[in-house]
């Protein structure tokens, strides 16, 4: 098979190009004779690269200096216990908005460490997924953080507006970061699990600002301490050094394609074609109301569910892969992250029409 054009919800694909740099320079990385994941963390050209990549990033989100930009293991939900436990003390408040499954599993985790208030849920409204106004959201006013997910990946729920809250924003933006432009300085923490958008799996990119850790509860693991990794650089232990070169390359192949801006039009392009092509027909449909639809993560469902498994073969058959919906609701869908090429969403439309052609 020749074309492949991977929709998997993450791990998911990598740019091209990026892939093909890692392979040509895979067994002897900068003529130094190894791999790059074969030599120190603390040697002088791995520290150039970890700084390069830390560099690109802050350049590429305007990231501003009183933040740390963190290089962690334990994925996104490494995340969901190591927030509670540097932002607030045991027992103490945090608010979380819940939009789906990954917001409520963050919500789990805090109640080990915090008492985690849920301020509102999404909720079905005429059989379409919507987020309750933000009058209506119960908001602790002495919460010490409030945390949202602002792409939820399974469901497909993306929430188009900042809160508007008193407390410091906390973000997982493990299925959307570097998607579009944001003001970092919005927000109090930023975190994304790096297998969508990012990276290979395992790595967590944390973007916190330095005024909100005043010592973390007392249990924290050394590793999750935020203050820790950022006065070590993040290499207070031996940092995942591989996927932080992947991470790098990721970060330099977004420079060239004229950033966040350029990713912001191009991701617009790409949903704007897929939820055209659902919307054109009754053989498809999306159960997200329209303000609430995920640029990143588009779920769809076959009116007749029983063509499902043949949907899938088919496109498979065509190079259409990993368009499986999540296990949770079923159906299909497509993850069209910054790496998906606009020619793959047109792939999948094409091939979409002719399925429902078939059937007719
Ligand atoms: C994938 C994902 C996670 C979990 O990431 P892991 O690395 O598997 O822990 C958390 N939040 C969101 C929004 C995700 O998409």
């Amino acid at each position: 098979m020749t074309n492949v054009y991977n929709f998997c919800a993450g791990p998911a694909m990598l740019p091209v190009e990026v892939m093909k740099q890692a392979q040509q320079e895979f067994l002897n990385w900068q003529g130094c004779g190894s791999s790059v994941m074969e030599i120190s963390h603390r040697s002088k050209p791995f520290v150039q690269l970890a700084e390069q990549a830390e560099q690109d990033l802050r350049d590429l989100l305007a990231i501003p200096d009183d933040y740390h930009v963190l290089f962690m293991h334990g994925g996104g939900r490494g995340q969901f216990a190591a927030v509670p436990l540097n932002l607030a003390t045991q027992g103490q408040a945090a608010d979380y908005l819940t939009t789906g499954s990954w917001s409520s599993a963050a919500l789990t985790e805090a109640n080990k460490y915090v008492v985690a208030n849920e301020v509102a849920k999404a909720r079905q409204i005429d059989g379409l997924w919507a987020v309750p106004e933000q009058s209506a959201w119960q908001v602790n006013n002495n919460a010490a953080y409030f945390h949202y997910c602002p792409n939820e990946t399974v469901d497909g729920i993306e929430l188009p507006d900042l809160p508007d809250v008193s407390a410091p924003i906390v973000a997982d933006m493990s299925s959307c970061i570097l998607s579009k432009p944001i003001d970092v300085s919005r927000y109090g923490l930023i975190y994304a699990g790096a297998q969508k958008n990012i990276g290979p799996s395992g790595l967590s990119v944390v973007i916190v600002k330095k005024d909100l850790l005043k010592g973390p509860q007392a249990s924290t693991p050394a590793i999750f301490d935020y203050a820790l990794q950022g006065k070590e650089g993040s290499m207070y232990n031996t940092p995942p050094t591989y996927a932080w070169y992947l991470a790098g390359l990721v970060f330099q192949w977004l420079k060239k394609q004229g950033g966040v801006n350029a990713m912001e039009a191009h991701n617009r392009a790409k949903a704007e074609l897929l939820y055209q092509c659902i919307d054109d027909s009754d053989f498809y449909r999306n159960q997200v109301a329209k303000p609430y639809r995920s640029r990143m993560n588009v779920p769809f469902q076959l009116a007749n569910p029983s063509l499902d498994a043949q949907f899938l073969k088919q496109a498979e058959q065509q190079g259409l892969t990993s368009l499986q919906g999540h296990r949770s609701v079923g159906g299909m869908r497509a993850s069209i992250y910054n790496a998906m090429p606009l020619a793959g969403v047109q792939a999948l439309t094409e091939f979409m029409r002719e399925f429902e052609r078939s059937m007719g």
